[in-house]
């Protein structure tokens, strides 16, 4: 039988499972580096599947090539993210149960792209009917538009998304692919009002300026140059080598009309009025009062006075009906304009994702998931962004682990094979530390925000010390002995997640947690003319008087649902990681690396997988490879296959501790085994 693997292929091992020394991270790193030199972006771990980003394009994504991956077995050829795609849509076929495929890593890793090239294999390979040939556009085309609005360029990726997502991609029962369904998680909002030195503002602002015509910009009042919106200007970083914004207005403008988009011009009348509402400048009166010094004109759909007057004063209901007006100060008018851009624009998104549901919705038999999500992030500074974000890989790591450990005991159980107990670290500990009601951290930020004491994010703090103190996986400044520890800052706490440690500044979490749109605006918005906008501002909302759920609460929730949907199905992972900071071909910093595989938890990920059996196949697919190798079962075998297999490991001389045979599979032990009997097969 010809091998698709090819001996390029073979340079070092093409699953970690076969590394001799599989407990050495020396080991683990030098194997990917050697594979990353040849341009093999990727290993396995068992049936995950690892991914180093190549930082330019590589001849492997062509048609051809996913020809080669249909219907082939993970073993039987390289590595790819074809063969995940491939494997994941046969299970979900043959088993009839929902699948899912996990891309996980840091920023610029690679994991959208993973994801687009996910999606691309299906829309080409899969079967398709007439009616639903446009279904396929549809899918991927919700890619560009969703990047326009929620990508941006940021010092670690040009096009990195300030959104988690996930994705249903919905079949019917003969594999046609019939719809689809985003969530999404968690936009940084905070991008429309301001940007760090290097960084902009979500890539639609540039694409409209850039690439729309001159008749559009006059409708809208807006001048090409970006210097223009204070908006834009903060990061002072209007353009960006890899990235056309003319060439990507059009493509965005395409794909609304794919999508079957009709409301184009409200859309844009938003970003454009984000924009304006960006360069509303304020005065400071003599009495302390603020008044608008620029001229102001109908924004967002709404009366300009009307807008003016709920910019500078605040609405406060006491005691129930009675209201009063008391005027902002010049730092209150300036947060509420902001939180005005932020609210408006963060609503825009999430109904554009309904809109995009709703051209993709269709019942379906079967789904895969595609989760594309942030990566555990530790930064210089890490605040409330930060912490929900490494929350959220908590989760999807207790899931992981659930989810490996029972699959693992699953398989042993229909085989036969009796059990046997793998270590490892639990970090349900750690997510209880930040989700358990009442005393969680989560649910002390809340309390602080229902109930601020006086000095807002540093009372948040002690009520974390006095609640935690002395929790294994929490740290202060303050020492169990009263004495303080000084290399840390009295503005944080640290956390040490199962990935690493974390020191979060408590500054801004209060505010951020409330997420607040003053009553007023509410109101203002609620009328506007603005189709889109009155959709995202329902009067209910001004009506009703119960507080709405704070961020982090929100983040919580959506995360368990999350965790609910992924536990129904069968998961696929596929692990990113980036080889340098300076976005380049060719570069392998292996610090950079190292922290990444540690993150990932990569090393754990290999023993667990390793302390059972290392390899395991299907009677029928070991005895197809092997077959050469003993004349008994070559060419064809006869018999039951598990005869024909204990015939031909026999004939190889396996040692009863090398393996197990189960009911269907025979479990290899060493990957030493499963190596000689390869190189048997290429002598
Ligand atoms: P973020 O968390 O910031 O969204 P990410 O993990 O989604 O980051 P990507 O946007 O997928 O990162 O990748 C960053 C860049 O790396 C891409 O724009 C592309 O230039 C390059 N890249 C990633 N994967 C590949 C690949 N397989 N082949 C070629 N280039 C790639
Ligand atoms: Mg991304």
């Amino acid at each position: 039988m010809e091998s698709a693997l090819t001996a390029r292929d073979r340079v070092g091992v093409q699953d970690f499972v076969l590394l001799e020394n599989y407990n050495s991270e020396a080991a683990f790193i030098e194997n990917l580096r050697r594979r990353f030199k040849e341009n093999l972006i990727y290993t396995y771990i068992g049936s995950v599947l690892v991914s180093v980003n190549p930082y330019k394009e590589l001849e492997i994504y062509s048609k051809q090539q996913m020809e080669r991956y249909r219907g082939v077995s993970f073993y039987e050829i390289s590595p790819h993210i074809y063969s995940v795609s491939d494997n994941t849509y046969r299970a979900m076929k043959t088993s009839r149960k929902d699948q899912c495929i996990l891309i996980s890593g840091e920023s610029g890793a690679g994991k959208t792209e993973a994801s687009k090239k996910i999606l691309l294999y299906y829309a080409v390979t899969c079967p398709t009917n007439d009616r639903m040939a446009a279904l396929g556009d549809r899918l991927l085309q919700s890619n560009p538009v969703l990047e326009a609005f929620g990508n941006a360029k940021t010092l670690r990726n040009d096009n990195s998304s300030r959104f988690g997502k996930y994705m249903d991609v919905q079949f019917d029962f003969r594999g046609v692919p019939v719809g689809g369904h985003i969530l999404n998680y968690l936009l940084e909002k905070s991008r429309v009002v301001h940007q760090n030195p290097g960084e902009r503002n979500f890539h639609i602002f540039y694409q409209l300026l850039n690439g729309g015509d001159e008749m559009l910009l006059k409708t809208l009042y807006l001048e090409k140059n970006p210097h223009n919106y204070n908006y834009l200007a903060k990061g002072n970083c209007p353009r960006v080598s890899s990235i056309n914004d003319k060439n990507d207005w059009k493509v965005v403008m395409k794909a609304l009309s794919v999508i079957g988009f009709t409301e184009e011009e409200k859309l844009l009348s938003i970003i454009s009025g984000v924009l304006h509402l960006g360069n509303i400048q304020f005065g400071e009166g003599e009495e302390g009062e603020t008044y608008i010094t620029t001229e102001t004109q109908i924004l967002l759909g709404v009366d300009g006075s009307a807008l003016t007057e709920a910019l500078t004063h605040k609405k406060l209901t006491a005691k129930g009906e009675e209201v009063m007006i008391s005027p902002l100060n010049f730092e209150q008018a300036m947060s509420a304009r902001d939180a005005l851009a932020k609210a408006v624009y963060g609503r825009t998104f999430n109904w554009l994702v309904e809109k995009i549901n709703q051209s993709l919705a269709l019942k379906s038999s079967s789904v895969i998931g595609l989760l594309d999500i942030y990566g555990f992030e530790v930064l210089q500074h890490n605040s409330f962004e930060q912490f929900c974000i490494n929350y959220c890989n908590e989760k999807l790591q207790q899931l992981f682990i659930e989810l490996t450990l029972r699959s693992e005991q699953e398989e042993y159980e229909t085989e036969g094979i009796a059990w046997e107990t793998v270590q490892y670290f639990d970090n349900k500990i750690i997510c209880d530390l930040i989700e358990e009601k009442h005393k969680g951290i989560i649910s002390i930020l809340d309390e602080e925000c229902l109930r601020p004491g006086e000095t807002g994010d540093l009372s948040f703090l002690e009520k974390l010390e006095d609640t935690l103190g002395g929790h294994p996986h929490f740290v202060t400044h303050k020492l169990a002995n009263g004495k303080t520890r000084r290399v840390m800052s009295r503005e944080e706490f640290r956390l040490l997640h199962y990935a690493g440690e974390v020191n979060y500044n408590v500054k801004g979490f209060v505010d951020k947690n409330n997420d607040l749109l003053n009553r007023n605006l509410k109101e203002v918005m609620c009328q506007s003319d603005n189709q889109i906008l009155s959709h995202c501002f329902h009067r209910e909302e001004v009506m009703d008087q119960k507080r709405p759920e704070m961020a982090a609460t929100q983040f919580k929730n959506s995360l368990m649902k999350l965790m609910e949907i992924l536990m129904s199905k069968e998961p696929s992972y596929v692990r990113c990681i980036k080889p340098n900071d300076a976005k380049q071909p060719g570069r392998f910093d292996e610090v950079l690396v190292r922290h990444q595989v540690k993150y990932l938890g990569l090393m754990e990920n290999l023993r667990v997988r390793r302390a059972g059996f290392a390899y395991r196949r299907h009677f029928e697919a070991f005895l197809q490879r092997y077959k050469p190798l003993c004349p008994e079962t070559w060419p064809n075998w006869h018999g039951r296959l598990a005869d024909g297999v204990s015939t031909l490991i026999n004939h190889l001389g396996y040692k009863p501790e090398e393996y197990k045979l189960g009911r269907s599979k025979i479990f290899i032990r060493f990957p030493k085994t499963l190596f000689t009997t390869e190189d048997a097969l290429e002598a």
